[in-house]
């Protein structure tokens, strides 16, 4: 194994591997550490794969800058690379009068984050567009569409490797020693590697791992809680052709109906807290406040169309209850570490945001 490199990101999930990319194309030698056998098992395919337009995210936060900015980035990215993709748009619908003065409140805020293209329908205009539907009123977002991640993920890696790069599977990262001279990197079969520079997109286990970052103050760690979102699959054909959102809840967006590129339609995710990023079962009995979620806005859903699907758990840094915190993203200036970029409570938008958190990073590590 090399003795010293320049840079080391751990973790290959679609943020991990957009930051490696960054790093490689501005010239820097780069390693990327992935714990498991193949690139992209963690968040990154457990997620509703939606090209997010940034409409909800606090006016000036990372957030809403980075999905902007990241939507920005992917649409050309995956015209030039073949990653399949679909601008489909999606309608988020108001099903009562007090929602329509909540869809009032998304509209002002995606203004203010720079999305000028959203517009607004009454109940009328958006049954034109999905005769299926039910509403008081909607907000098309034409910009909002859906990409194949996994293919995403393998057109990053591809430009890793022709910049120089490398991603080495099943090299688990145990922990760190942060000292002058570098950052002392120990792997979980007890193999030492030394760095000047690592990037911590360890995911669901990025907290976790900072705090076995000796020499890192332990201030600049946040708490991680999981918010398992489950999906159900719709068996059958979907009569949408939109993405079809209800006004957010409090810790994710709603269950909300996605179609993917072979145009399959599943519902979700919920929100449900756990107590370990391991816990991915999705249990069969939550269907039923799906249906009744789903009803509000598509009443002819029919019994028994509901299949289990899969669950993804969002990386929070936000208690239950609490509102939700922005992309926690800190490099030395933030810090104080020399070399060290922790990523953490990259939820949604991550995958949106992949390619401008790649960008951003590359820059906190640009003296
Ligand atoms: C239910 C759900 C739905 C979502 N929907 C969307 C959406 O529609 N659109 C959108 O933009 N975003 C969405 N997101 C968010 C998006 O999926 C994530 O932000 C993104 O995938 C995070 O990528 P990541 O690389 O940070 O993490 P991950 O994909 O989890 O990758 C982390 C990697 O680190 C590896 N790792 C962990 N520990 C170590 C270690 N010690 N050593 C080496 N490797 C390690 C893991 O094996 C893993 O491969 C959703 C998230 C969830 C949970």
């Amino acid at each position: 194994m090399v003795d010293c490199v320049d840079c080391v990101v751990v973790g290959a999930g679609v943020v991990g591997l957009a930051v490696a990319r960054a790093l490689a194309l501005a010239g820097r030698e780069v390693m990327v550490l992935e714990a498991e056998g193949a690139i992209g098992t963690g968040t990154s395919s457990r997620n509703s794969e939606v090209i997010h337009a940034g409409i909800y995210y606090p006016q000036g936060s990372l957030k809403a800058k980075l999905c902007v900015r990241g939507k920005e980035l992917l649409y050309p990215y995956c015209e030039m690379r073949g990653v399949d993709h679909r601008r489909c748009g999606k309608l988020i619908v108001a099903t009562s009068a007090q929602q329509v003065q909540q869809l009032q409140g998304i509209r002002a805020k995606a203004q203010a984050n720079g999305v000028e293209d959203l517009q607004w329908l009454q109940a009328a205009e958006a049954r034109a567009l999905e005769p299926a539907l039910q509403c008081e009123a909607a907000l098309l977002s034409p910009s909002t569409g859906v990409v194949d991640s996994h293919g995403l993920m393998l057109s990053l890696q591809g430009d890793i490797e022709n910049a120089g790069g490398m991603v080495v599977l099943h090299a688990p990262v145990h922990a760190a020693e942060v000292r002058a001279d570098g950052i002392s990197l120990t792997l979980a079969d007890g193999t030492q590697l030394q760095t000047r520079t690592v990037v911590n997109a360890a995911g669901l286990s990025a907290p976790a791992l900072a705090r076995r970052f000796e020499g890192f103050p332990r201030q600049h760690v946040p708490e991680a809680f999981f918010a398992k979102g489950n999906y159900f699959a719709l068996a059958g054909k979907a009569p949408f052709r939109h993405l079809i959102y209800p006004v957010p809840e409090a810790a994710g967006l709603g269950v909300h109906l996605t179609l993917d590129l072979g145009g399959q339609a599943k519902f979700g995710p919920d929100v449900q807290w756990v107590g370990s990023a391991e816990d991915l079962l999705v249990d069969g009995r939550r269907a039923d406040a799906f249906y009744a979620e789903i009803r509000r806005y598509w009443p002819q859903l029919k019994d028994g169309s509901l299949v289990s699907g899969y669950a993804g758990i969002r990386p929070k840094i936000s208690a239950p209850g609490e509102a939700a915190a922005d992309f926690w993203i800190q490099g030395p200036g933030q810090h104080g570490v020399p070399g060290v970029v922790q990523l953490f409570g990259i939820e949604s938008p991550g995958l949106t945001s992949s390619l401008a958190i790649g960008e951003h990073v590359a820059a906190l590590l640009t003296p």
